[in-house]
C-alpha cells in the first residue's frame, strides 16, 4: 500500500513516520519547515481530558527523538475556576517568586516540556525522504491524487497534512473542509532572569509567554484575520500586560505565523466523506506541539484499519465549513472554560 503525504510540519511527518511503521510505502512532500520558535510548548495543563491524554502519548513519543527540557508552567487563573477536571497532578499557589498576583487569582502549578519541534521534524523528514516541493491536491471521479514538480503522484491514500494551507488547498481542488486559516503572533522580549524559568498561560489579562533561549522570552495571545498583518499597537498591547505580572520587559520583535481552527476549536483527522483516498489532518491552532504527534498515531490507525471515535474525527464537523476562526475558543485554553463559565 501507497501513502502520498503533503506537508512536511508535525502532522505530516508524524503521520508519515506512523504509516511506515504499518507497512506502508510513504512519499512525503512537504514546503520547508518554517517553525516561528525553534522549541514550543507542550503543556499538560489542558481543561479537557482528551487534550491531556493526547499530550501525554505526544511527549512519550517525542522522548524516542528527543530529550525534552523540563520548565515550570504557571497558569494564572481566578479562583473560583473549577480544577476538577485537570487530569495532571498540579500545586495551587497564592504567590509565586517574579510574578505579582491580584486579590481573587490563583497561579496553577504544573509541569511543561520545550520540544525542539523544528529539530524532531527536520530529522523525520530527513530520515522518511520528504521531498521539498509544492504540491497540488486534485480530486477526479471521487478519488484524490497530488501533483508536484510537474508531476502526478498516485495512492492508495493521500493525506493532507498541510497546515494553514489545509483549507486553501482542499478549495483549489472542489472540495471544503471545516477548517479555517488565521494568523498568530509571537513578540520576542529580552526579560528578567526571574521569568526565563516559567511557561506562563495568563488567562485573566489573556497573554502566554514561554523561555527562548536565555535572556529572551516569548509572549502573545489570539487571533488575527488571515492576511491582515497584526494589529495596530500588538506589541505595545502584550508588553502593557507583561509587564503588569513581571516587571520590565524590552521588546524586540515580532513574529508572525499562521495557524488553522476547526469549528469546535480542536484539532481533527479524518477520512474525508465524499474522496474515498483522501485523508486529513489538521486544526491544530495552538497546540499542534502538544498533540500533533499522538493524533497522527490515529489517524495512521484509521488508515491502516484500526481506527476509534473519538471527539476529533473529521466525520462530526463536515457540516460547517464556513465560519470566523477569531470567535472559535480554543480547546486547549483554559480561557474557553472561563468563557463559558462566565
Ligand atoms: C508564534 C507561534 C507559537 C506557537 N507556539 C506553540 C507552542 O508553544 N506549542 C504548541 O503546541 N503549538 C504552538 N504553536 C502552534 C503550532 O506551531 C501548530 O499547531 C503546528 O505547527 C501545526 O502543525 P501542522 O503540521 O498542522 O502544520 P505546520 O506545522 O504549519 O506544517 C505544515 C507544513 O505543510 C507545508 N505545506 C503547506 N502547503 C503545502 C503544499 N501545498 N505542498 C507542500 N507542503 C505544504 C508547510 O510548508 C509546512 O511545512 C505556535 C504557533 C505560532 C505561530
Amino acid at each position: 500500500m501507497k501513502a502520498v503525504v503533503v506537508g512536511g510540519g508535525i502532522a505530516g511527518v508524524f503521520t508519515a513516520y506512523f504509516l511506515r511503521q504499518a507497512g506502508f510505502e510513504v512519499v512525503g512532500v512537504g514546503g520547508e519547515v518554517a517553525y516561528p520558535l525553534v522549541s514550543l510548548v507542550l503543556t499538560l495543563s489542558m481543561p479537557n481530558r482528551e487534550d491531556v491524554e493526547l499530550a501525554g502519548r505526544s511527549l512519550e513519543i517525542y522522548r524516542r527523538f528527543v530529550q525534552p527540557r523540563e520548565i515550570t508552567s504557571v497558569d494564572i487563573l481566578p479562583r473560583w475556576v473549577d480544577l476538577s477536571r485537570l487530569a495532571t497532578p498540579h500545586r495551587v499557589a497564592d504567590s509565586v517568586e517574579g510574578i505579582r498576583l491580584e486579590e481573587g487569582e490563583m497561579a496553577v502549578i504544573t509541569r511543561d516540556y520545550l520540544i525542539p519541534v523544528r529539530k524532531v521534524v527536520k530529522m523525520l523528514r530527513e530520515e522518511l525522504g520528504f521531498r521539498d516541493s509544492y504540491a497540488l491536491l486534485k480530486v477526479e471521479d471521487g478519488r484524490a491524487y497530488v501533483v508536484a514538480d510537474g508531476r502526478r503522484l498516485e495512492g492508495d491514500v493521500v493525506v493532507l497534512a498541510a497546515g494553514y494551507r489545509n483549507s486553501i488547498l482542499a478549495r483549489e481542488a472542489g472540495i471544503s473542509l471545516p477548517l479555517a486559516p488565521y494568523e498568530c503572533y509571537a513578540v520576542v522580549y529580552i526579560a528578567s532572569r526571574k521569568i526565563w524559568r516559567y511557561s506562563v498561560g495568563d488567562y485573566v489579562l489573556g497573554w502566554y509567554g514561554r523561555p527562548l533561549a536565555p535572556p529572551l522570552y516569548a509572549a502573545g495571545d489570539g487571533c488575527g484575520r488571515y492576511g491582515q498583518g497584526p494589529p495596530p499597537n500588538y506589541v505595545q498591547r502584550i508588553t502593557n500586560l507583561i509587564r503588569q505580572r513581571v516587571g520590565r520587559v524590552v521588546p524586540l520583535y515580532l513574529k508572525t505565523g499562521y495557524c488553522e481552527v476547526a469549528p469546535h476549536g480542536g484539532p481533527l483527522y479524518g477520512r474525508h466523506p465524499e474522496v474515498q483516498n483522501l485523508y486529513v489532518i489538521g486544526g491544530f491552532n495552538g497546540y499542534g506541539a502538544m498533540v500533533g504527534p499522538a493524533l497522527a498515531e490515529r489517524l495512521a490507525d484509521l488508515i491502516a484499519g484500526q481506527g476509534r471515535d473519538d471527539p476529533y474525527r473529521l466525520e462530526r464537523y463536515m457540516g460547517t465549513t464556513s465560519f470566523d476562526p477569531c470567535a472559535v475558543s480554543e480547546r486547549h485554553d483554559w480561557g474557553a472554560v472561563l468563557l463559558r463559565n462566565a
